[in-house]
């Protein structure tokens, strides 16, 4: 999912909120919300598909200090299309939240037995509820609801909030999704991404840290944070491996040069030797800039071997398995004058279900390439993400599923390969310590439900 908000002390922000979920489109196409706050009260619009088919214009949003929006991709065990949406919006007092991530059991939260359950069907709307019940139950305000509720939950949330009148900007204590700080002219913005707040002419302020609670009204800025002991930064690795745009940056370290550099480490790695020379194609879009650090480093020329229509959807956001591939189908053109007779190396970021690739791969020989050698810029997936990646169960991995030799039969491909741990994480500018790296390796950051992890096969 993304998350953005504005606060400013006059204007129109659901505007501006809009452009920034445009710019996020890539986090979420299930459903897109605004919620605009007029002072004391909250007003707001959803709908399902993307920016353009869920909100196409404003809908009579109207002016007031603070807007928040919010674009959705339903994870594992959530409500899909509308019955989803977000910002969850409430009344007395108002309140309106939106929300990255996903809670790791959220049942158990304090106070969760408390709140009828047929209030909530999903985990935002979860922690929307507890912190209304921590206003109303203590007449604290909502950063004091914040600090009050947020120790107890376990698992993923980068939030934007909005009490009618301020805005709040908050990230886990470990972390896990990314959460920016801007400014455009006299307005504060908050988004996911980084290039959220370049994409609409802001300038970036900086990230806000795991566990800080920002909010920005017309009393300035105030931060403080969420006091979780023994809580270690674990920002998701997968941001950078294929979540975030190639123009953003996390933690100050640009995607783009990630994504290069996880290229050139793989072409090192993992080379395709043998004559004639291959060429090296990208399965488009996040894989580019990693197909194009492969090429360099191994002197190969870089085809567009497959083509991807201007509107096509990501298809590792798409629902269920036939609706996936017949997706990858519609919206993946391969280029026989590009590919015919050569022998192709296809770098992927990942390689998570394996469903797109096996239609991928068929695309390419059908085109007429005599060797398809897959390439992936990162290790495999084995492990279920319980933090915001809908990673489907855990059968579904199929790094999980089958041993490595057998990858390349089950694909359609002459060799298979991936980045080691150690590579990608220096690629991404750090260590271990600082990371989430749980569906690599299966050391997950907080507690799991229980049975939840199968043995990965080896
Ligand atoms: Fe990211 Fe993987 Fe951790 Fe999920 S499990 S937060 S996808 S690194």
């Amino acid at each position: 999912c993304g998350v953005a908000g504005v606060w400013g002390p006059a204007g129109h922000h659901a505007a501006l909120v809009r452009e920034m979920l445009v710019a996020l489109q890539h986090r979420g196409q299930e459903s897109a919300g605004i919620a605009v706050g007029t002072g004391n009260a909250l007003v707001a619009r959803h709908g399902a598909g993307t920016v353009e088919q869920a909100l196409p214009g404003l809908g009579g949003l109207p002016g007031g200090p603070v807007a928040i929006g919010h674009v959705r991709y339903a994870t594992h065990g959530t409500r899909d299309g509308l019955a989803g949406a977000q910002p969850v919006v409430l009344d007395h007092p108002p309140l309106a939240l939106a929300h990255n991530g996903t809670l790791v059991d959220p049942q158990r939260a304090p106070g969760a037995e408390a709140i009828e359950p047929e209030l909530w069907a999903t985990d935002s709307e979860l922690m929307a509820r507890l912190l209304l019940a921590a206003r109303a139950s203590t007449g604290a305000d909502t950063a004091a609801a914040l600090h009050a509720v947020l120790p107890g939950l376990t698992g993923a949330y980068a939030l934007v909030l909005s009490d009618g009148a301020n805005l709040y900007g908050v990230r886990d204590p470990h972390g896990f999704r990314p959460l920016a700080l801007g400014r455009r002219g006299g307005a504060w913005l908050l988004a996911s991404e980084t290039a959220a707040i370049t994409g609409v002419g802001g300038e970036v302020v900086r990230e806000l840290e795991p566990g800080e609670v920002l909010s920005i009204g017309a009393h300035g800025t105030a931060s403080s944070r969420v006091e979780v002991p023994d809580a270690k930064t674990a920002a998701c690795l997968f941001e950078y491996v294929y979540f975030a745009r190639a123009d953003s940056t996390l933690s100050g370290r640009s995607v783009y040069q990630a994504r290069y550099r996880a290229g050139q480490a793989l072409a090192d790695y993992a080379p395709v030797t043998g004559s004639p020379r291959p060429v090296v194609v990208a399965t488009p879009e996040t894989a580019r800039v990693a197909a194009d650090g492969y090429a360099e480093r191994a002197r190969l020329p870089v085809v567009q071997g497959l083509l991807r229509p201007a509107a096509a959807g990501r298809s590792f956001i798409a629902g269920d398995p036939a609706a996936r591939e017949s997706l990858v189908r519609r919206k993946l053109a391969p280029v026989a004058a590009a590919v015919a007779g050569e022998r192709v190396v296809l770098v992927d970021d990942s390689l998570v279900r394996g469903t797109t690739m096996r239609t991928v791969t068929g695309l390419l020989r059908e085109a007429g390439a005599v060797e398809v050698h897959l390439r992936i810029a990162s290790p495999p997936y084995r492990w279920p993400c319980f933090y915001g990646i809908d990673t489907g169960r855990p059968e579904e991995l199929l790094a999980a599923r089958l041993p490595i030799t057998e990858l390349a039969e089950q694909l359609g491909c002459d060799s298979v390969a991936f980045l080691s741990l150690d590579r990608l994480l220096e690629a991404a500018g750090g260590d271990s310590s600082g990371y989430c790296t749980a569906c690599l390796t299966g050391r997950y950051p907080t507690a799991v439900p229980v049975g939840a992890v199968p043995a990965p096969a080896t």
